[in-house]
This record gives C-alpha cells, sequence and structure tokens, in this order.
C-alpha cells in the first residue's frame, strides 16, 4: 500500500493504453495474452491492478491470475463475474502474487481453495504473511505478551497524542482482518528465475524496502513489465519501517532495488498495481530517486536541533493525515531516519521521556 501523492505529472511518462480502464467484471487485452482488471479499494488508494495471464501448465490450458485484491465480498463477487464472462470457459491454473499487502494477497486463499491451484510467491513474503494472518497464534503471540506492536514502536518515535495510540492499539488485528489466512502450500519464486507463462519466459526481479521480498515479472518477448508496487507512475512507493524491525533501512533497500531496472529496454511497458499503464521507467526512476533525495535534505533540516520522527512528519507531508495514514507517514519518517543514520549523517539519542531523537552529525 502505498499513501503519499508524487509531485507533478511528467511529460516524459507516458500512457499508451490512453484514458480507458476496465470497468469492473470486465478485462482489458494490453499486451497479447495479458489482461487488465481492476478491484475496488476501501483506501484513500481506490483501487488494484490485477493481471490475468492466458497460460498452460502441465499440458491444460487456462490462466494465471496475478494479484488477488483484498479479502471482502465485493471483490469475490467482481471475480465471479470475471470467472464468469472473462475466462473463455478456461480454468485459472495458478495464482501468483508479487508480495504479502492485503491488497496484494488477501483473497489468495480464496482463490487458490476456489480453483484447488498453488500459489506462487517469494518465501520471505509468504512466511511473514503466514505470521502476521494469524489471529491468535504468529505476530498475535507476542502483542497479547506486551511485545511491542506499531503503538509503542511509533510512542518510541514520539507519537503521544493518547487518541492516536488508542487508535493504532484498537487496529491490532487490522492484517489478519484483511488477510484472514493463507494456503498452507506455496511454490517459492527466487531472484532471476524465468517463470514460463503463456509460452513467454517472465523473469523474476525481486525489490526490497516496501515489502520484504516483492516480486516483479519481466517479459522481454512482450517487452512488458509487471511491476507490483515498486513502480508506480503517480505515487511514490511506500517505504516504512514497522515495529517488527525497528532498525530496518528500507529506502537505501529501496533505492537499490530501482538500479535493477535500469537495464530493461526504454520501451518497455511498465504494469503498476495502482495508476494506469506507463512507458517511461527511466524518467520515472529519476523522479523517485529525486524525490526522496529531497526528503532526506529536508530530514536533515529537520534535525539541525534533535528531532523525533512525529516532528519531521509534517515537514514531510504537509497535508492532514488520517489515522491510516499516519501510521505510513511514521514509517517512512522513520525510514529516511534510519536511512541517514545508517549512513553517518544523522546520530540518534534515547532521551529521558523514552523517545529516539535524531540530530545532524
Ligand atoms: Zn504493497
Amino acid at each position: 500500500m502505498n499513501t503519499k501523492n508524487q509531485s507533478s505529472p511528467d511529460n516524459s511518462l507516458h500512457y499508451p493504453l490512453g484514458d480507458v480502464l476496465p470497468e469492473s467484471g470486465t478485462t482489458m487485452e494490453v499486451a497479447p495474452g495479458v489482461y487488465w482488471l481492476r478491484m475496488r479499494l476501501p483506501f484513500a488508494l481506490d483501487h488494484i491492478n490485477l493481471w490475468l495471464l492466458r497460460d498452460e501448465l502441465d499440458g491444460v490450458q487456462g490462466w494465471t491470475i496475478i494479484d488477488c485484491g483484498i479479502a471482502n465480498d465485493e471483490t469475490r463477487t467482481s471475480w465471479e463475474q470475471i470467472f464468469t464472462s472473462q475466462l473463455q470457459g478456461l480454468p485459472v491454473l495458478r495464482v501468483l502474487v508479487t508480495h504479502m499487502h492485503p491488497d496484494h494477497i488477501g483473497l489468495a486463499q480464496w482463490l487458490c481453495e476456489r480453483w484447488h491451484v498453488p500459489l506462487w510467491i517469494s518465501m520471505t513474503d509468504y512466511l511473514t504473511a503466514q505470521w502476521l494472518s494469524h489471529k491468535e497464534g504468529g505476530a498475535a503471540v507476542g502483542m497479547r505478551a506486551g511485545g511491542g506492536g506499531s503503538a509503542d514502536h511509533f510512542q518510541k518515535h514520539g507519537l503521544s497524542a493518547p487518541e492516536d495510540l488508542e487508535k493504532i492499539r484498537a487496529r491490532s488485528n487490522y492484517y489478519s482482518n484483511m488477510v484472514p489466512g493463507v494456503p498452507r502450500q506455496y511454490r517459492r519464486i527466487i531472484d532471476g528465475e524465468v517463470i514460463v507463462i503463456g509460452g513467454h519466459g517472465w523473469r523474476v526481479i525481486m525489490g526490497y524496502g516496501h515489502a520484504p521480498e516483492h516480486a516483479s515479472l519481466f517479459c522481454k518477448e512482450l517487452g512488458v513489465l509487471i511491476s507490483g508496487d515498486m513502480l508506480l507512475p503517480r505515487i511514490s512507493t511506500n517505504v516504512s519501517v514497522y515495529d517488527a524491525d525497528p532498525d530496518a533501512d528500507p529506502l537505501g533497500l529501496y533505492l537499490d532495488s530501482l538500479d535493477q531496472y535500469l537495464p530493461l529496454p526504454d520501451d518497455t511497458l511498465v504494469l503498476p498495481s495502482h495508476g494506469k499503464p506507463f512507458t517511461g521507467m527511466k524518467p520515472r526512476i529519476e523522479q523517485l530517486k529525486t524525490h526522496h533525495d529531497e526528503r532526506l535534505a529536508d530530514t536533515l533540516g529537520a534535525c539541525k536541533k534533535p528531532a523525533h520522527a512525529r516532528e519531521l512528519v509534517p515537514v514531510l507531508f504537509k497535508r492532514e493525515l488520517d489515522i491510516h495514514q499516519m501510521t505510513f507517514a511514521m514509517g517512512e519518517a522513520i525510514a529516511h531516519l534510519n536511512y541517514l543514520l545508517r549512513r553517518g549523517r544523522l546520530r540518534r539519542q534515547l532521551c529521558d521521556d523514552g523517545v529516539l531523537r535524531f540530530s545532524v552529525v
């Protein structure tokens, strides 16, 4: 999931399909055998793009689904419409998920059971989804034992409004409500692996910083990249530090991961999870790097005297935030602080009030 609006639109990006969008319950062919569908999301981010690829597996004709949508009745109904009207009477053969966020993996268990097919996903994202989706075991155990959680994590970074902390505590089942479960088995996908879908090779490009191990898929023959959330045309990918790994450097991982797309051909059609298919991957990568450079400069400016992440939020996000957006904004502010801390540009101090403050070295 991603929250914030990226600066101004840019002429160097092109949207070759124009403004036409697939209606709910329908698909649109965007490359030979590659179909685009959209599902609604109950967030500020109002939709997710999913992809249906014409396929053949073990001699059986059918379809591969890329990403699932969130687990709710509306999305299930939308899928049923697709199954009835768009599959040419053929079955779904497998479900491939780019990463473990609820809008991508939410309905994976339902889809895999519905069609008796395997889930293809990176191991790190599979295990993370397993761990977070347990209502009783997994991550929930640590929460019940008082072992941190998001509220404590953000409190340590200066979030102090009791009503905000209370709302965050009340959301401790947030993930498991949207991802009620994942299939018991999975097929692990690996960086660099070439997956044959519909007679074409799709190379897995693993990216880091947005999700634990996010898979993008590049097909040289078709000139198409299914980018997931790693490259989006209008919003910058959310890069957050979570309570389970509070010293993580997701921004560094994300910026490094972007370089993997630079060798791909300039005319590659990028199929993002949010927004419209576009070309202009390299200028987009440049924009994203510039965007984060500016945010890092703002961060250093804010830390001329010791500052905590909550104080950085209005510097980085100049608009009103609801509690959902505030958790992303806090995660992202900590990501910028941790990036600079790791590179020796900031120092960190645990103050008497239990809050971590950062200052320029
Ligand atoms: Zn995501």
